[in-house]
């Protein structure tokens, strides 16, 4: 098979299609849904998977959708994600008014991108040739947010985890995948550069805490009281301590808000409540900062006589990025930019739950650009379509082309050197050891 010739055919139906793909973009980021919510987004895309004559399953994850190209065909099976999830950002004057959601994360593109890729290769007959299996998953729920609202759906069992990523590995949906891939926008700050193939993240873990004093009146008998404001207040002041502890290379963040201060200003607060996250680049140095954080908790708590219920959940693991996948990605967007328009290799310090999928198997966390302003800001605004959406979906065409050419040797090259963080069973089993509520005192 000529390698070369399908990529031109490929580039061919884009750039003929490039209308049709950037309506779609432009109808998705005028839709914002938030995780788990994405019932409309999700028929949006299903509908037009199942347009290109793809088995199309819909609400894998109680949202989000999968389409079959190639099924049952012998060899590798490699799966090409898009995010279907908006955020929050009612600062945003694109955001939808009713509920604030907002693009502001640009999944709108990488879904986009996902289904380009499949029409690109249905429409130029490409898909036929490849010797492997694609599938295009419209995955929900990446950004952690709205954490009441997901809990109202597990307690109702209609999910299990609260990232979209994690729901659809426990739920065996990446059982029969060998390799996945995906892009996500990012406004690089360095002048020129226009994407970054190769890039890590940080992992996190999720910490709601509730402090425990007593109540008794502020005015009269503060000194009845048991001020579980004040333990928190030293419990962030020791976590503060900690900071001089944390390696510059593992990239460790800790952060809090305070979601229940008090009751009453003229009581002691009894009872109040912290979100925490912590966040690091690798597994060890992650759980090191869980456990400082840990000792922070129980010193505040500690120090008033009170004490501390935490309950930890699983956030995200750090992207591991697979080196042969990348550079292969890399290769292909040399068709479009120079050398030094491209990281080398780029380490960012948010979270994603393709960092789960990454830690299994080989995975592609491409950042690419066109946009500007910051991720998650009232400033976030798409700003060349060329470099958003049009060359992104032919770097992702052109590299399943040699991925699964000639009888798929890239492929199984990638799979065969790839080493994995943990399996599968490791990993749900990380995720019962992270899921647990206990007492600090
Ligand atoms: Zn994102
Ligand atoms: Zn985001």
């Amino acid at each position: 098979m000529n390698r070369e010739a399908c990529k031109r055919r490929l580039e061919e139906v884009i750039d003929a299609r490039r209308q049709v793909y950037l309506d779609l973009g432009e109808k998705i980021y005028k839709n914002p849904e938030t995780g788990y919510r994405e019932k409309e987004t999700t028929k949006t895309l299903a509908d037009a998977l199942e347009g290109l004559g793809l088995r199309t399953e819909r609400e894998i994850a109680y949202t989000g959708c999968r389409a079959h190209g190639n099924e049952g065909k012998k060899g590798p099976k490699v799966a090409v994600l898009g995010e279907l999830d908006a955020l929050l950002c009612p600062s945003h004057p694109d955001c939808r008014r009713e509920t604030g959601a907002m693009h502001a994360c640009g999944h709108n593109i990488q879904t986009t991108v996902m289904y380009g890729v499949a029409d690109a290769l249905v429409h130029s007959g490409v898909l036929d040739d490849l010797d492997g299996a694609v599938d295009f998953m419209a995955v929900p729920a990446e950004e952690v947010i709205e954490l009441d609202y997901r809990k109202t759906l597990k307690d109702a069992g209609k999910i299990r985890y609260y990232s979209g990523k994690t729901e659809l590995i426990a739920k065996g949906a990446f059982d029969d995948v060998d390799i996945c891939m995906m892009v996500h926008n990012f406004p690089f700050d360095q002048p020129g550069i226009k994407m970054a193939p190769y890039t890590s993240s940080n992992g996190f873990v999720e910490k709601h805490t509730i402090f425990m004093g007593k109540q008794s009146h502020a005015g009269q008998a503060p000194w009845d009281g048991i001020n579980a404001l004040n333990m928190a207040s030293l419990a962030i002041s020791a976590m503060h301590y900690q900071r001089e502890t944390f390696k510059d290379s593992d990239t460790v963040r800790v952060h809090q808000i305070i979601t229940k201060g008090g009751d009453v200003v003229n009581s002691v607060p009894a009872r109040v409540e912290m979100e925490t996250t912590i966040r690091a680049n690798n597994m060890a140095a992650l759980m090191d900062a869980n456990r400082k954080v840990n000792r922070s908790i129980r010193a505040g708590a500690v120090a008033l006589g009170g004490k501390a219920q935490v309950i930890d959940s699983p956030g995200q693991l750090p992207i591991v990025p697979d080196r042969n996948l990348a550079e292969l990605f890399r290769e292909n967007a040399l068709h479009f930019y120079k050398e030094e328009e491209m990281l080398p290799r780029m380490q960012w310090t948010a979270s994603s739950d393709m960092g789960d999928v990454s830690s299994l198997m080989p995975a592609l966390h491409g950042l690419t650009g066109g946009i500007a302003g910051g991720l998650h800001t009232a400033d976030y605004r798409i700003v060349d379509v060329e470099d958003a959406y049009l060359i992104p979906i032919k770097v992702m065409a052109f590299t399943l082309v040699d991925l699964l050419a000639d009888g798929a040797g890239q492929a199984k090259k990638v799979i065969r050197e790839f080493k994995p963080v943990m399996t599968k069973e490791e990993y749900l089993q990380y995720l019962r050891d992270i899921e647990k509520t206990y007492i600090l005192e």
